[in-house]
């Protein structure tokens, strides 16, 4: 395969910083695709895969689901067409196993992360951010009870819909262990991708469209 000016981003930060909010504005503003690990791992789980079998309790308890399992399904969903033309990546890597692994994946497909945009924020918003989390059940929207509202109450701004969900883990004692897991395991990426002169930082404690300007700008110089 030919090397292609696709973009390929890493969104990091802690659970509630924003990773997925603007990785949706970001797929419609530029043509990316969002892959999300807990997206794809909460459809294992839902479906009773055996890797979503095995996912399922670790995630209940604010774990991180084994690297194995992870890279499988990161994997398969990067080798599916739509993301030649570049991906958003929301949730992974989360250890430096993953990132290791995510370097030999880029790379067998003659293609590499143009940068990690590191989401900065405080733990104690965190808690807020994640508690008051739900979705569109129709169409995957997120939305928050106080920071983002459906302009009109009970219906989705996207699609209509007035069907809506929480996420089970989205609780306080769930949130102190994925943060715990975050500082552990994650954090340390933020330096790993300094050293490869490809990190970003951008203050993510602002406005959600104050912060998705910022981050256009950063990849309007990439795609450019
Ligand atoms: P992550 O994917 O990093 O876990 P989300 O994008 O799901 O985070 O955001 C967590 C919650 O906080 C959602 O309810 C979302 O609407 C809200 N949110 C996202 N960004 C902001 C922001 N900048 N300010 C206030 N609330 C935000
Ligand atoms: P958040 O952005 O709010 O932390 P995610 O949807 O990214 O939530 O992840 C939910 C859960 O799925 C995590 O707490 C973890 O158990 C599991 N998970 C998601 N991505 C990974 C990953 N890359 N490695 C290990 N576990 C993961
Ligand atoms: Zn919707």
């Amino acid at each position: 395969m030919t090397k292609t000016a696709a973009c390929n981003l890493i969104l990091l930060g802690p659970p509630g910083a924003g990773k997925g909010t603007q990785a949706r504005m970001l797929e419609e503003k530029f043509g990316l695709v969002q892959l999300s690990t807990g997206d794809l791992l909460r459809a294992a789980v839902a479906a009773g895969t055996e890797a979503g079998k095995q996912a399922k309790s670790v995630m209940e308890a604010g774990g991180l689901v084994s690297d194995e399992i992870v890279i499988a399904i990161l994997r398969d969903r990067l080798a599916e067409p739509d993301c030649a033309a570049g991906v958003i990546l929301d949730g992974f890597p989360r250890t430096p196993v993953q990132a290791a692994a995510l370097d030999d994946l880029m790379g067998t497909i003659d293609s590499a992360i143009n940068a990690a945009i590191s989401l900065e924020v405080d733990d104690a918003a965190m808690v807020e951010r994640v508690a008051g989390r739900y979705t569109c059940a129709g169409c995957g929207e997120g939305y928050h009870d106080s920071f983002k509202t459906p302009a009109t109450a009970g219906a989705c701004d996207k699609c209509g819909g007035t069907e809506f969900k929480r996420r089970a883990d989205d609780n306080a004692e769930t949130v102190s262990e994925r943060l715990a897991a975050y500082h552990a395991q994650t954090a340390p990426l933020i330096a790993f991708y300094d050293d490869k002169g490809i990190l970003q930082r951008v203050d993510a404690m602002g406005d959600i469209d104050v912060i998705a300007t910022e981050l256009g700008t950063i990849v309007q110089k990439i795609v450019a």
